[in-house]
């Protein structure tokens, strides 16, 4: 970080400025030049406060040179993170395949989508039993009974699970899910971050709609600042001017997010399109690109679904997908190995 003072500052002001950083244990290099001082600051400025320096009196500017995550950041941690899950693993070049419908309707429906995506290849069942609608008119999810019906089906499949959390008092509902999910609505939710880093489930964060790869790697900082460090990111779209598809798949977010972070990466192609016929080449376009795994919906009856039926694939389709998609990520490898 660097400040730029304002010239000619009070001398007793900026020795107390210069004392204060060095009491947070940072270095302060401190360079003269014709009119004006610039101190280079050295060591961890995560916390410090940009806009509280920049308002001091004998402070012009103030500038960052390093990224305000630590915990995330792959200058620190250039190892990737592997994340256990059941009898799998997220990252370390596992292709991650979560499958399932958007939300939870009756137990038939679940018990027949998990055996379907289980066979087609999946790895971790999806369905959402809180469901963050747009609309409060619309179907809220089956809640507390809807994660009995997912736990069911956990047991029928042996697939782990994993499923979106909208609110901290709903945690002590998520204790045998695999992967608590949080939803884009929810991804600067900091007091519901601040929780999930206080306990060791692995958390998914979704991008927010609007969000940059900065504020996502800040939620992401939010767990991990707890003491959690199983966080997986999840590209699922952003809002642009474009309103042809439901979102904008953004696929540089896989390798900017790979320099910048060691935290594995999932593309979510059903969110992003809202369309069923977009999602293969999504998908494809995700593993191509060095995605860690995909979250892709899958329902038995898509024109009777109580939720994204429009984007949602049927279970043949998820097989022939899920398919393409193992020996695509084969072929990368052998790429990478030729490399
Ligand atoms: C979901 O995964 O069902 C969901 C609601 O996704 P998002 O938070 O990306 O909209
Ligand atoms: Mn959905």
């Amino acid at each position: 970080m660097i400040i730029i003072l304002k010239e000619n500052p009070n001398k007793s002001q900026l020795a107390s400025l210069i004392a204060w950083l060095r009491d947070k244990g940072i270095q302060v290099h401190i360079s003269e030049g014709t009119s004006r001082i610039i101190l280079g600051l050295v060591g961890d400025t995560s916390a410090l406060d940009i806009d509280l320096l920049s308002a001091l009196d004998i402070v012009d500017s103030v500038k960052r040179v390093q990224e305000p995550y630590k915990n995330a950041n792959r200058k620190f941690h250039p190892n990737d993170t592997v994340i256990p899950v059941g009898n799998t693993q997220i990252g370390g070049g596992t292709l991650t395949l979560m499958a399932g419908p958007c939300s939870v309707e009756n137990e038939e429906q679940i018990i027949a989508v998990a055996k379907a995506v289980k066979a087609a290849g999946a790895t971790l069942l999806r369905g959402g039993a809180f469901k963050p609608r747009t609309s409060p008119y619309s179907f809220q999810g089956l809640g507390e009974d809807g994660l009995r019906l997912l736990l069911l089906a956990k047991k029928e499949t042996g697939l782990p699970i994993v499923t979106e959390i909208m609110d901290v008092s709903q945690l002590p509902l998520f204790d045998d899910v695999d992967i608590i999910q949080v939803g884009t609505r929810n991804m600067q939710n900091y007091n519901l971050l601040k929780v999930l880093g206080e306990q060791e489930k692995p958390v998914m964060i979704k991008r927010g709609m609007s969000s940059t790869y900065e504020e996502w790697l800040m939620s992401a900082e939010y767990v991990m600042a707890g003491g959690n460090r199983n966080v997986i990111l999840c590209e699922r779209g952003i809002r642009t001017f474009e309103t042809y598809t439901r979102n904008t798949l953004d696929l540089s977010a896989i390798p900017v997010l790979r320099r910048l972070t060691h935290l594995p990466i999932i593309v979510d192609p059903s969110h992003a399109a809202g369309d069923a016929s977009l999602v293969a080449p999504l998908a494809s376009a995700a593993v191509a690109g060095g995605a860690d795994g995909l979250l892709v919906e899958v329902h038995n009856d898509p024109e009777h679904a109580l939720s994204d039926g429009k984007q949602s694939l049927r279970p043949e389709a998820f097989g022939r997908l899920a398919k393409n998609l193992i020996s695509l990520h084969q072929f990368m490898k052998t790429l990478e190995e030729r490399t």
